[in-house]
C-alpha cells in the first residue's frame, strides 16, 4: 500500500512536470495566457512620456494591462485585431447629469436662470423619479460608450439609479447626489440629501465600477453651512466633492456682492477647495485665483459646449493648463448641450482656446486628448487606477477606426482624434478589462428597448405638457 501511493506521487510529480510546467516554460520564460489581447494598434500610451507605440500589443488579464510590448507569440483567450486602429485610454467624461437626456431639445436657447428656473427645474419636479432617472440614464451610457467614454462624473438626482444604471452596463462612474438648500425631487432639504449621499457612499463601497461623490450644486443655490457641512462628508470618506463653480457672470457679480470675493475666494475662504475638489465650468476667474486652484490642487472640468450654449463665457482653460491646473473635459447634461457626443467636446474645446487667446497654439491636439483621458482620471481622484495605457491599471480601453474617408490619411493620431473622427469610429471600448463594446455593438444594453422606453417617456411628457 504504501509502495503504491510512492507510485502515484512519482507519477504525479512527473505528469505535472511533463504536462503542466514544461509546456509553460519556453526558453526559460513562463507563457502567459491573457484574457484578452489587442494586436498591432497604434497604442497611444498618454504614460509619462506620451509615448506612441506602433504595431504594439497589448495583453489583458485579470481586468488589468499586464502587457505592452511586440512580442508576437502570444497567448489568449481572445485576440482584437487593431492593426490600423488607434488604441487609446476610454475617455473620462468629468461632468454630466444623465438623466437629463430625456429633456434633450426641451428647452433650448435661453440663459441659464431662466433655462433653470422656468423650464428645466420646473419639469424636473414633474417628471423625475426612479424609474425615469433610471431610463434615461441607460440611453446616456449607451451613447457615451458609443462616444468612447470609459468613465463619467454625475451630479444629479435619485443618484443610486445613476449607479444601478452604469453598474449594470459596465461603465466605470462617479455618482452624486445633488445637494441644495431647499427641496429637490429626492430631498426635502440639504440634511435629507446628506444622510442619502451618506448612504450611497456606503452602500456602493467596494464596488469596481461605482465611485460615489459629494455634489454641493453651487456657491449660489448651496449656503456656506451646506458647503461647509458637503466637504465634512466627504473629507469622512475621502471621495471626491463635486460642484460647478463660477459659471456665469450672474454668479460671480451675486457672490462678489454678497461677500466681496470672487466665486474661487469665497470657496477658499470656506476650506472646501483641496486636490479631491472637482469644480465645473469655472469661467469667471481673477488673477489670484489662478493661484488659489493651482495651490489647492483643485481639478477643473470644461465643458466649452454647455458654456457656448448658454452663453455662459470662455474658460480660460489655456490659461489654467499653463499655470499648472489640471484640466479635464465634460459634456455637461444633454438638456444643455445637447448630447454627449465627445469628439465634439474636444475639438470645440481646442477651437474655442485658439478664438479666445487670439492664438492657433492654444490648447493644441495632444493637450486636449490629455485632458479628455489622463486629466480626466486625475479629477476624479482615480488616475492610479485608469486614464493611461501602462501595466498595472485597469484595462478601460478604447479602439478606433481610421479606414473610413473621412479619416485618411493619417499623420498624427491626437490631431485625427480631436479635430476628424467622431462617435461612429469608436469600433471597441474595454472597461474594467471586459469587453463592453465590439465593432460597434454595445453587448450589456439592449438599445432597441431603451430607446423604445424613452420615446415612450417622450410621448407622456410631450401630451402631458399640452
Ligand atoms: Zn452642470
Amino acid at each position: 500500500m504504501v509502495f503504491n501511493i510512492f507510485v502515484l506521487i512519482k507519477n504525479c510529480i512527473i505528469f505535472i512536470l511533463c504536462f503542466v510546467v514544461l509546456p509553460c516554460c519556453v526558453y526559460g520564460k513562463e507563457v502567459e495566457m491573457f484574457d484578452i489581447l489587442i494586436k498591432d494598434g497604434i497604442v497611444l500610451t498618454i504614460n509619462g512620456n506620451n509615448e506612441v507605440l506602433k504595431g504594439a500589443h497589448i495583453g489583458i488579464k485579470d481586468k488589468k494591462i499586464a502587457y505592452i510590448g511586440k512580442d508576437d507569440n502570444l497567448l489568449a483567450e481572445q485576440y482584437i485585431d487593431a492593426s490600423d486602429k488607434i488604441v487609446l485610454p476610454g475617455f473620462v467624461n468629468t461632468h454630466t447629469h444623465v438623466p437629463m437626456s430625456i429633456f434633450k431639445g426641451i428647452a433650448d436657447d435661453l440663459p441659464l436662470d431662466v433655462w433653470l428656473n422656468d423650464y428645466i427645474w420646473p419639469l424636473e419636479s414633474k417628471y423625475m423619479d426612479k424609474e425615469t432617472v433610471y431610463k434615461a440614464s441607460l440611453a446616456s451610457i449607451a451613447e457615451m460608450i458609443h462616444s468612447g467614454i470609459t468613465t463619467f462624473n454625475d451630479m444629479y438626482f435619485f443618484e443610486n439609479e445613476v449607479a444601478r444604471a452604469a453598474n449594470e452596463t459596465s461603465i466605470r462612474a462617479v455618482v452624486s447626489e445633488t445637494l441644495m438648500d431647499g427641496k429637490t425631487v429626492n430631498s426635502k432639504n440639504f440634511v435629507e440629501g446628506l444622510a442619502y449621499s451618506e448612504w450611497l457612499i456606503k452602500k456602493w463601497q467596494g464596488n469596481d465600477l461605482i465611485n460615489v461623490g459629494v455634489a454641493p450644486h453651487a456657491p449660489y443655490t448651496a449656503s456656506s453651512d451646506l458647503l461647509i457641512k458637503a466637504k465634512e462628508l466627504a473629507n469622512r470618506y475621502g471621495v471626491i466633492y463635486h460642484i460647478h463653480l463660477s459659471e456665469t457672470k450672474n454668479e460671480y457679480n451675486t457672490i462678489k456682492k454678497e461677500y466681496n470675493s470672487t466665486p474661487v475666494e469665497y470657496l477658499d475662504n470656506l476650506g472646501v477647495l483641496d486636490k479631491l475638489t472637482m469644480a465645473a465650468h469655472v469661467v469667471y476667474l481673477e488673477k489670484n485665483d489662478f493661484d488659489i486652484l493651482k495651490n489647492r490642487k483643485v481639478s477643473v472640468s470644461h465643458n466649452p459646449e454647455s458654456n457656448m450654449k448658454l452663453a455662459s463665457g470662455i474658460s480660460p482653460v489655456y490659461g489654467m493648463l499653463r499655470h499648472g491646473i489640471n484640466v479635464s473635459l465634460g459634456t455637461d447634461g444633454v438638456a444643455s448641450n445637447n448630447d454627449l457626443d465627445f469628439f465634439d467636446t474636444m475639438d470645440i474645446a481646442a477651437k474655442l482656446q485658439k478664438v479666445y487667446y487670439m492664438d492657433p497654439v492654444a490648447l493644441n491636439a495632444q493637450e486636449v486628448v490629455m485632458a479628455a483621458t489622463l486629466g480626466g482620471a486625475k479629477a476624479l481622484n482615480l488616475d492610479q487606477y485608469v486614464g493611461s495605457i501602462e501595466i498595472g491599471k485597469l484595462a478601460d480601453i478604447i479602439i478606433l477606426n481610421i479606414d473610413d474617408m473621412h479619416a485618411i490619411p493619417l499623420y498624427n493620431p491626437f490631431s485625427q482624434i480631436v479635430y476628424t473622427l467622431n462617435p461612429a469610429d469608436v469600433s471597441y471600448s474595454i472597461i474594467n478589462g471586459k469587453i463592453v463594446m465590439a465593432k460597434g455593438n454595445i453587448l450589456t444594453i439592449d438599445e432597441e428597448a431603451i430607446k423604445e422606453s424613452i420615446i415612450e417617456l417622450q410621448k407622456f411628457i410631450s401630451n402631458d405638457l399640452q
